[in-house]
This record gives C-alpha cells, structure tokens and sequence, in this order.
C-alpha cells in the first residue's frame, strides 16, 4: 500500500506576525481597532491635518475610488464633508480618528491592516502593503512614553534588547514628528560593515511616530489641553523582512509555499 502524505496549511507569514504583533502589545494593555480599507478622503486626510491642495499629500500615492454619484451629492444624509472622494486607505491613520471619535480617552490601540500605495513595486516596495498603527491619548503622555513602549515591543517582537533613537522629522498629523530608528537586533552595532542588516551603522530606520498634533484631537472632539497622546505607523512587511532576512518584500505575496512553508 502506497503511503499518502497530505501536507497541512498553516497561516500566512503575515498573519503569524500580526498575531505576534497584537500578542505583544497586548500584554501593555493595548487592544486592537479596525476601520475600512476603502476609505473616504476625509478620514484619510483631511482629520489627520492634511488639507485639501496641501503639498504635504503627495507623501501619499493615492488610488482614487469611482465614488457614487450619491456620495458626492452635497445634500446627501451622510454629508459631503465626510464622504465626498473615496480612496484605498493610503495608511491605517484613518483608524485612530475614526476610533478617537467613538471612544473616549485615556485608551491605548494598534490598528493592523492592509494599506495601498499607487505606486512602481521593487524589492522594498509594494503597492499594498500591510502597516500597524499605534495610538495612546491619556494625560501628560510624552515622547518618554512612546520609547518606553517602543523598547519593549522591539525587544521582544526581533528577541534582543533594543534601544530606540529619534530623529526630527515632519508627519502633518503629529508634532513634533520623530523618525524611529532601532538599534541592530542582529549584531548591536558590533559586525561593521559585514552586519547585512545594519550595514554596519548599528541602527535600522524603523517608522515614523510623534504626539498627535493638538488639531487632529480637537477634530476627533478630545480638547487638547486636556489630552496627549503618541502615534506610530510601521510597515508590518518591512518588520518581518528585517526580522528573518528576506531578500525581498513581493516574496511574501507570491504564494511560494516554498517561502511561506518555512514559517
Ligand atoms: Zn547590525
């Protein structure tokens, strides 16, 4: 009799890092928020401190949904405000207002989900992508916070102890804005030049983050004199490239169980 083997399907790489992802902020008391992938302009810009014409949008390669004749009807019960373009959500920000809405503060969430960029793919790129959002709004809450929090997902998510490093930068929706950088989870800054995922710089860039701009809360209806908080945005794909070497981020949408089945 011949012998049947049957091989068993398993989650994706990416599911299995979400899973891990949530795991870990969960254990620091964050729980976890979703909103829509097709997005209306409204949430994806115009909340988060992104006006309309303002050259701060093309940081964003945007695909442009077909709206309904009836969402772009000013008079329409949904208001034109809020629903007058619709777009594949260019990052999960959109969740935070949506959530800081509805919720009120002090409360900690990360928003997973599946992004779009209209935009070339290469080794680094994809035009979707998966990002994880993070929002804190509490009292007094300050960048001290935000690398307390980020040390210790780091450190657990690459397993070895990281530091965290800021660097000015501009996001419209924070101030101030910070790029991220981790220290190297693979060789901490000690291989030189051998090390292929630092380069020899000790530091990887990481996301950018800052404290939620006073005018994104006030829009959300939290009164900023009142209320901080810090936001984060990471690429979930470049977080597992880095984490397992992978020479490139398309492996993970090729459906290659002879990638996927070594997870
Ligand atoms: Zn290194």
């Amino acid at each position: 009799m011949p012998i049947m083997t049957e091989s068993k399907g398993h989650q994706h790489p990416i599911s299995l890092a979400i899973s891990d992802i949530i795991g870990i902020f969960g254990s620091m008391g964050f729980e976890v928020a979703e909103g829509p992938e097709a997005e209306s302009e409204y949430y994806n810009f115009d909340t988060l401190n992104i006006p309309k014409h303002h050259p701060a949008r093309d940081m964003w390669d945007t695909f442009w949904l077909k709206s309904k004749p009836t969402e772009e009807d000013p008079s329409t019960s949904l208001g034109a405000g809020k629903n007058a373009k619709q777009l594949l959500r260019t990052h999960t920000s959109p969740v935070q207002v949506r959530y800081m809405e509805s919720h009120k503060p002090p409360f900690r969430i990360i928003a997973p989900g599946k992004v779009y960029r209209y935009e070339a793919t290469d080794a680094t790129h994809e035009a979707q992508f998966y990002q994880l959002e993070g929002l804190v709004v509490g009292k007094n809450i300050s960048l001290a916070h935000l690398k307390g929090t980020l040390e210790t997902f780091f450190s657990k998510f690459f397993g070895a102890a990281s530091t965290v490093r800021m660097r000015p930068s501009y996001f419209p929706f924070v101030e101030p804005g910070v790029e991220v950088d981790v220290s190297c989870f693979r060789c901490a800054g000690e291989a030189g030049k051998q090390c292929s995922v630092c380069k020899g710089t000790g530091w990887i860039e990481i996301m950018g983050a800052g404290l939620v701009h006073p005018k994104v809360l006030e829009g959300a209806g939290i009164d900023p004199h009142e209320w901080s908080g810090f936001a984060f945005g990471a690429g979930i794909d470049r977080l597992l490239v880095l984490r397992h070497g992978l020479p490139d981020v398309r492996l993970l949408y090729s459906g290659d169980l002879r990638v996927t089945d070594q997870f």
